[in-house]
């Protein structure tokens, strides 16, 4: 499940015996796996809390819609009408109203198509926060929901963990990526924080 109040998903921890919760921008790398399509599973590289990296199976309607309230299960005290309700119904209202609007959980800057994309927790490749810990900015290669193509975004953790809540502006690699040559993660986290990218600053993209 996702906890829509602390914005983490449950996953298992082989660890701590059970589950623990961990937010997109823990994420590390993401892969669809090959074969699996009814429903897509999605193979997940997460740091976890015990101070691990940890991989985990997830299906596409988890990844992408629980964070939107359609699955969740959890309560909250409704303050206007004094009953517990399912927080489920009221964040997929909320989503209902948001995509209405044409507005969407998250966006990414599509180097290829210079413009803002939709873009979902299955859309993202690597993950690698500047330092591991703190509210600094996270590199994201990010698989554009339009075309398919591949931009490095630079955003900060709510960015990422937060439906809805998008960065004012969002730092981006002015370089088009091949997912290939891209792997291993070291080598990602390597030329995004420490090699020759070129990081530009998009102003105004939410
Ligand atoms: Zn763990
Ligand atoms: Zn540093
Ligand atoms: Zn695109």
């Amino acid at each position: 499940m996702f906890d829509a109040i602390r914005n983490r998903y449950a996953l298992t921890c082989p660890e701590q015996a059970g589950t623990t919760w961990v937010a997109v921008s823990a994420f590390r790398r993401v892969r669809r796996l090959r074969g699996a399509t009814a429903p897509a599973v999605f193979r997940v590289d997460f740091d976890c809390e015990c101070g691990q990296r940890h991989e985990t199976l997830v299906s596409h309607d988890r990844l992408d819609r629980e964070p939107l309230g359609s699955e969740s299960t959890g309560t909250y005290m409704n303050l206007l009408t004094g009953r517990r309700e399912l927080v489920a119904t009221e964040f997929a209202d909320q989503a209902t109203d948001q995509l209405r609007k044409g507005n969407w959980p998250w966006t990414f800057w599509c180097h290829p198509e210079s413009a803002i994309r939709p873009g979902f927790p299955s859309s993202l490749r690597f993950v690698t926060p500047e330092h591991e810990h703190g509210d600094q900015r996270v590199g994201v290669l990010v698989r554009c929901f339009h075309c398919a193509r591949h931009t490095v975004n630079i955003v900060s953790r709510d960015h990422l963990d937060v439906p809805w809540h998008a960065d004012p502006a969002i730092e981006f690699v002015a370089q088009v990526f091949d997912g290939d040559q891209l792997e291993p993660e070291e080598r990602f986290r390597h030329q995004l924080w420490e090699g020759p990218s070129r990081v530009q600053w998009l102003a105004d993209a939410g």
